[in-house]
């Protein structure tokens, strides 16, 4: 026997829930853990990044194939890296190349090789920074007290209650140790201040890593990050996964935000596994908000985070007064009541500004027949089509199908097709009739996926130059609009009565995230909820801007009905064209779980999705419940050996979701 043999083991951006065994290249040195190599695969060729070796495999040697290539002689994933990654995988049950390689900037997938950097230029440190408040203070001391150990913060406050301050005076602590600094943020063109505010303080310290960036100016982040050439990284979800040799802090800015989760692919949570990032790396982690997730409360209630709370404006500019606006019996123009007008008239006549929040963008969610009552739907999808007015189309919101307006009636062939229902487009129109002299801007994700629309809206809404402003939740995250005066929210019904055992919060979250936007500064801001349901008792807390006893009492209810974080979830999702199979190989699984039933588990379904057909695939989805983790991580490794193994799977595309926050 000799002694030596190596074989490697690779990761590989395939749909497989392995590593694959490569002999070694010609060159006779020992590859290290998280070195880029090329390899043959079938008959393609790969980039992959060895996880480990060994020195036997389970497959006969002549079957192995030879690496063939080694992209560079050090590890472009740390060895801290690699063990997240790992850990990574296991908990989402995800095939580990695609999570090694989900994140990153694609020339690394591409084999593309590394560049020498330029050595920083001295770096400058503006410490123009705000005396601390008591509670901005004690926020400081209990993070830097926790310097080089694991601890997870929950730092709530209200909106310009001081919490990017906090961020950016214990940032600054962490970096005088030559220590690096993560701070995720939920979408990079919708934060633009706080990144601003980074950057006017820590210059050329700062780097960014985001989606809107080329992908060369992604591996140069990546590199930067590499080699400590950069301290303090902005970016958004896939920054959790750089290689950080040396992080000391994690900052996650509105974690509340559902964008944290990838929803489609490698379905993480970036705002989770940061949390597992900080303990494997043994540094501190902050978690920020004005409404924290639920989840987060009960975390610091059980004394797993420790909770920081910032209980006043820091500019001692006075919380907005909300008020409910009971529209029963009002006759609507627009969604919009005759009262709420008459109140944002004064407002605009006395040189405010007012904001309008309608969680729906369009023109109306579907046009219909009076005659005969026709719908307009999407023919590839249990769906309503939207009507666009300005561009005169019918619109998909589900699967982006467009078509032209109809002229008449495809049923009944009537003349008069009527808009149902309000858009933000509709609110413009009707505003702009009745405002004639005033300028008003509206956002959207019409407009803000249009290039440097957003900042045209930011621009004209911050410096005043838009007196009105309409548009859908883009609003609630983390704009500063220094002249608003009046906050109003058209529709806050929606979220009462939805099948989503999430949907309160998050209509809590909104509206609270919205109504925070009103009177920063100078002014006493109003915010106005119009509702067909002024005594519902949700709605009171939202009111009296409680949202810690809001989120209690919903705790007390998931708790009662076992819904997270009481449980785990996680969903298993499959789809066809064909409408029988997806049920079919979910009742497969379903089956063979049929042993894993004990107490505190529960496997329903297979159900169909909320949605059922959706872009002309047919939809199911099961769901498993389990009190405990083990249990739940026990049946999804069975499940996806069952998956992987059926014949159906084929012509079934599935996918898994742990921890899922949308459940269709
Ligand atoms: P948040 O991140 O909670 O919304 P910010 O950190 O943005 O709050 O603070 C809100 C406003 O108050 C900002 O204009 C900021 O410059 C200012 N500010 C923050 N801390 C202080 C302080 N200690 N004293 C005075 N102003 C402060
Ligand atoms: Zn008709
Ligand atoms: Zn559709």
């Amino acid at each position: 026997m000799t002694a030596e043999k190596i074989i490697y083991q690779v990761a590989l951006p395939v749909p497989l829930r392995r590593l694959f065994d490569y002999l070694p290249p010609a060159q006779p040195s020992l590859l290290q853990r998280g070195t880029r190599v090329t390899v043959p695969f079938g008959r393609r060729t790969l980039i992959g990044i060895i996880m480990g070796h060994s020195h036997q495999s389970d497959f006969p040697e002549e079957q192995l194939k030879t690496i063939s290539a080694v992209c560079e002689n050090h590890p472009l994933f740390p060895e801290n890296l690699c063990n997240f990654i790992e850990k990574t995988a296991q908990y989402y049950h995800h095939p580990i190349g695609e999570v090694a390689f989900s994140g990153v900037p694609a020339p690394i997938r591409l084999g593309k090789p590394c560049e020498i950097l330029e050595s920083p230029s001295s770096s400058t440190i503006h410490p123009e920074k705000h005396l601390l408040n008591d509670d901005q203070q004690a926020a400081v001391t209990a993070i830097l007290q926790k310097q080089n150990t694991f601890q997870t913060f929950l730092l709530e406050g209200v909106t310009g209650s001081g919490k990017t301050e906090v961020y950016l005076q214990v940032a600054e602590q962490i970096l005088s140790q030559k220590q690096q600094v993560l701070i995720l943020v939920p979408e990079i063109s919708l934060t633009p201040q706080t990144q601003a505010r980074f950057v006017a303080r820590f210059g050329e310290n700062v780097v960014h890593y985001h989606s809107r960036m080329t992908p060369k100016a992604r591996f140069i982040t990546w590199q930067k990050v590499l080699q400590q050439q950069a301290h303090i990284v902005i970016g958004t979800r896939s920054a959790i996964f750089l290689p950080f040799l040396d992080l000391g802090l994690i900052i996650i800015d509105e974690e509340h935000d559902p964008s944290f989760k990838q929803q489609e692919g490698f379905r993480y949570s970036a705002r989770d596994i940061a949390v597992l990032r900080a303990k494997m790396l043994n540094c501190p982690i902050v978690l920020g908000s004005a409404t924290p997730a639920f989840e987060s409360l009960y975390n610091a209630q059980i004394g797993k985070y420790q909770k920081l709370n910032l209980h006043k404006r820091a500019t001692n500019a006075p919380l907005p007064e909300v008020t409910l606006l009971d529209v029963r019996h009002n006759k609507l123009e627009a969604g919009i009541s005759n009262a709420l007008l008459k109140t944002i008239e004064t407002h605009l006549a006395s040189g405010g500004q007012a904001l309008l929040f309608i969680n729906r963008r369009g023109y109306a969610p579907t046009l219909m027949c009076y005659e005969c009552g026709w719908m307009a739907e999407c023919k590839r999808c249990d769906s309503r089509l939207t009507y666009h007015h300005k561009k005169q189309v019918l619109v998909c919101h589900h699967c982006l199908h467009q078509r032209q307006l109809p002229i008449e009636c495809p049923d009944c062939k009537a003349r008069e097709l009527h808009p149902i229902g309000q858009g933000t487009e509709r609110l413009e129109s009707f505003l702009e009739a009745h405002f004639p002299d005033i300028s008003i801007a509206r956002i959207d994700s019409d407009v803000s996926r249009k290039k440097g629309q957003l900042e045209d809206f930011l621009t004209r809404a911050q410096n005043k130059e838009a007196q009105l402003l309409i548009g859908t939740q883009i609003l609630a995250k983390g704009h500063h609009f220094p002249h608003l005066t009046l906050v109003a929210i058209i529709d806050a019904d929606g979220g009462l009565f939805s099948v989503d055992f999430r949907a309160v919060e998050r209509m809590a979250q909104l509206i609270i995230q919205v109504a925070g936007r009103a009177g920063r500064v100078h002014h006493a801001g109003k915010v106005v909820i119009q509702t067909f349901h002024p005594d519902h008792p949700l709605l009171k807390h939202i009111l009296h801007q409680d949202y810690p006893q809001l989120a209690n009492e919903l705790l007390i209810e998931r708790q009662r009905c076992h819904l997270p974080p009481y449980s785990h979830l996680a969903l298993i999702r499959a789809q066809g064209t064909q409408p029988n199979l997806p049920s079919a190989l979910l009742q497969e699984v379903q089956n063979a779980l049929a042993p894993f039933k004990s107490e505190g588990v529960s496997i329903l379904g297979p159900v169909p999705a909320p949605m059922l057909k959706r872009q002309g695939h047919y939809r199911y989805q099961l769901l498993i419940q389990a009190k405990e983790r083990k249990p739940l991580h026990q049946i999804l490794n069975y499940s996806t050996h069952i998956l992987e193994n059926s014949k159906l799977s084929k012509r079934v595309r599935w996918s898994l979701d742990v921890d899922p926050i949308e459940m269709f």
